[in-house]
């Protein structure tokens, strides 16, 4: 197997595929490589509900074969989890997952040959709050009565426990103010090619449909990855049809077309009364340092210039903390829509560093995780 191959596979573990999605194919690649020992470590969610999920970093087989499979409405990112750690490390990762850990790799917390990065395709995460209460007013269910959930064909579907499947298309979700975080919404990262392995659903065609893995080979540890899982007998692959290959592109095609209509609609440029806009925005900020220490490409660890600059002594009613980000973060920000997410006090917080960021990054031609060129800005050459 090498770098540009693509293949449809899945889990040749029975109860791994019939509880994982898409065939189970990546949980069974992940655990094949902490079996055979490509990896000291593999990082996974421990489900606790549909809601709810802890990420752990285990060596345990079992517990990775046993792990979570994909929870929408766990909007978790890992970047931060490996960093600093030293770990030998194989891990699923959503294209703001991969770009994260790319980004530490830059800035020398993660030892990126020494990673294996599982990309999943993703269409999207919800914020768990928002889910609940979207169950509630708008499927008339009890978030307690879910028992499983999907996307499918533009639905969202939640099944509860007496079996019943509940289905509303996510364009009607997010008209009402649900659905998908608004990162994710004008997210293009759709397939992760940026991982090791792009692993998902879309183009898997026929019988296979909903029971197997569509997998691209990105670089030489992908398909290292692969052969390693074909090799153990864990995985089972084939070469897909050219109808799913059709089908592939032409889904990414849609949906990263949809992120960009999102991205203009959200992204209005502001004629007036910039400095007032971002004032009004931030001025309930609390100074708690939570969107700081979630975000997944900050790295300067506990005393850095924007905590300096933390506190609410200014005149003005907008921290200089988020000053400092908002330059710091012009080049580094993957509007991941972690800071949006933990945020006590519900600033939109993507919002306004991708309003930063956006022209910067567009201007400089550089997306932040997606290849290893160094930030535009991480280091200066004087002139003698
Ligand atoms: S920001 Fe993009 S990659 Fe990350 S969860 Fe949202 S849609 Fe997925
Ligand atoms: S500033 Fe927010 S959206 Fe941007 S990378 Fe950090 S956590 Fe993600
Ligand atoms: S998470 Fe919200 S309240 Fe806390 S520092 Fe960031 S903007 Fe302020």
């Amino acid at each position: 197997m090498q770098k540009g191959e693509i293949y449809v596979g899945w889990s040749t573990k029975e109860d791994v595929r019939k509880r994982g999605g898409s065939g189970g194919l990546v949980t069974s690649m992940l655990a094949a490589a902490l079996e055979k020992k490509l990896v000291d470590a593999v990082v996974v969610l421990k489900k606790i509900n549909e809601f709810e999920a802890v990420p752990v970093i285990t060596s345990d087989v079992n517990e990775v074969l046993n792990s979570a499979g994909s929870l929408h409405s766990v909007p978790s990112n890992f970047a931060k989890l490996i960093a600093n750690r030293n770990l030998k490390v194989a891990l699923p990762a959503k294209g703001c997952d991969v770009r994260g850990i790319i980004e530490q790799g830059k800035r020398n917390a993660i030892n990126l040959d020494n990673t294996f990065i599982v990309g999943l395709n993703c269409g999207g995460s919800m914020h768990p709050v928002v889910t609940r209460e979207m169950l509630e007013v708008m499927y008339k269910i009890k978030p307690e009565d879910v028992h499983g959930e999907e996307i499918e064909k533009g639905k969202l579907i939640f099944e509860t426990k007496d079996g019943k499947e509940n289905a509303i298309t996510i364009d009607e979700l997010e008209e009402k103010g649900y659905g998908r975080r608004e990162s994710c919404r004008y997210c293009t990262i759709k397939v992760p090619n940026n991982s090791d392995i792009a692993c998902g659903n879309w183009g898997v065609t026929g019988d296979l449909a909903g029971k197997a893995t569509f997998v691209e080979i990105n670089s030489e540890k992908g398909a290292t990855l692969l052969q390693n899982a074909v090799d153990a007998g864990y995985v089972q692959v084939q070469k897909p049809d050219e109808k799913g290959v059709a089908m592939r592109a032409k889904i990414k095609g849609v949906m990263e077309g949809l992120g960009q209509k999102w991205k203009a609609k959200v992204f209005v440029p502001i004629e007036n009364g910039r400095l007032e806009y971002f004032r009004k925005e931030l001025e309930n900020c609390i100074d708690c340092g939570a969107c700081r220490a979630v975000c997944p490409t900050c790295s300067c660890g506990e005393v850095s210039k924007c905590t300096e600059y933390h506190s609410r002594s200014d005149a003005y009613k907008m921290s200089m903390y988020h000053l400092v980000r908002f330059l710091h973060l012009a080049d580094a920000c993957i509007g991941c829509g972690q800071c949006s997410d933990v945020c006590p006090v519900d600033i939109p917080l993507t919002r306004l560093y991708r309003r930063f960021a956006n022209p910067v990054q567009e201007q400089l031609k550089y997306e932040p995780g997606m290849d290893m060129r160094k930030p535009p800005y991480f280091e200066v050459k004087l002139n003698e």
